[in-house]
């Protein structure tokens, strides 16, 4: 299977792509944890988006569709993938149409002030990049999370307005395409969950 999660920040799209994966064995592609283990590592490409992730800013496309292309022409991710966080904007969503075809996507929607108290609370992995809404150390690398940078109302703040100019016009684009599918975020984990599972298994993808 070949999908997109979509949804505005702390919409659960990470915690709901880690469980795709588990139980679908979809390679679970999350753009911010690529780029935070980028900015740990102290990478070329890490250095110089630090200070852009941290003002709640989007990394130039460029810079991300190239990560995602050599990601997706692997043999074992081309037909198996659920991408979290990629594409956020038209530009990146036309580069994908050239790189593979979607086959469907999930866009996950959420009250905002909701959202805004999810992301106040979550962790992220210091070693893998992994972010968690329900654990206060990592179950693969079994060291203590800690709050991400981005994750201070400031900077929620900003990419909240991202998602809204640059992000959510993806809505109408994936809709005109017929490949977009409604759940209600608004629910709990396994609810939302439930929700993803029917549409994943409706047709055959
Ligand atoms: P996330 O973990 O998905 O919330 O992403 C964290 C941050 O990484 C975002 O606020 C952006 O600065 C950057 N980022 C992640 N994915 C993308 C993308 N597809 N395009 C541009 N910037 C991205």
């Amino acid at each position: 299977m070949r999908l997109i999660l979509l949804g505005a920040p702390g919409s659960g799209k990470g915690t709901q792509a880690q469980k795709i994966e588990k139980n679908f064995g979809a390679m679970h592609i999350s753009t911010g944890e690529i780029i935070r283990e980028n900015i740990n590592s102290k990478t070329e490409i890490g250095i110089k988006v630090e200070k852009i992730i941290n003002q709640g800013k989007l990394v130039p496309d460029d810079v991300i569709i190239e990560l995602v292309k050599d990601i997706l022409n692997k043999p074992n991710i081309k037909n198996n993938f659920v991408l979290d966080g990629f594409p956020r904007t038209i530009k990146q969503a036309e580069a994908l149409d050239k790189i593979t075809q979607i086959d469907k996507v999930i866009f996950i929607d959420t009250n905002i002030d909701a959202t805004k108290d999810r992301m106040l609370k979550r962790r992220v992995c210091p070693l893998c990049g992994k972010t968690y809404a329900d654990t206060l150390v990592c179950p693969n690398c079994n060291v203590a999370l800690v709050i991400r940078s981005d994750d201070n109302e400031q900077t929620i703040n900003s990419r909240f307005e991202v998602y809204k100019s640059q992000t959510s016009p993806l809505i109408d684009y994936y809709k005109q395409k017929k490949l977009l599918f409604k759940v209600d975020g608004n629910q709990n984990i396994e609810q939302v969950f439930e929700q993803i599972k029917c549409i994943l298994n409706e047709g055959n993808i």
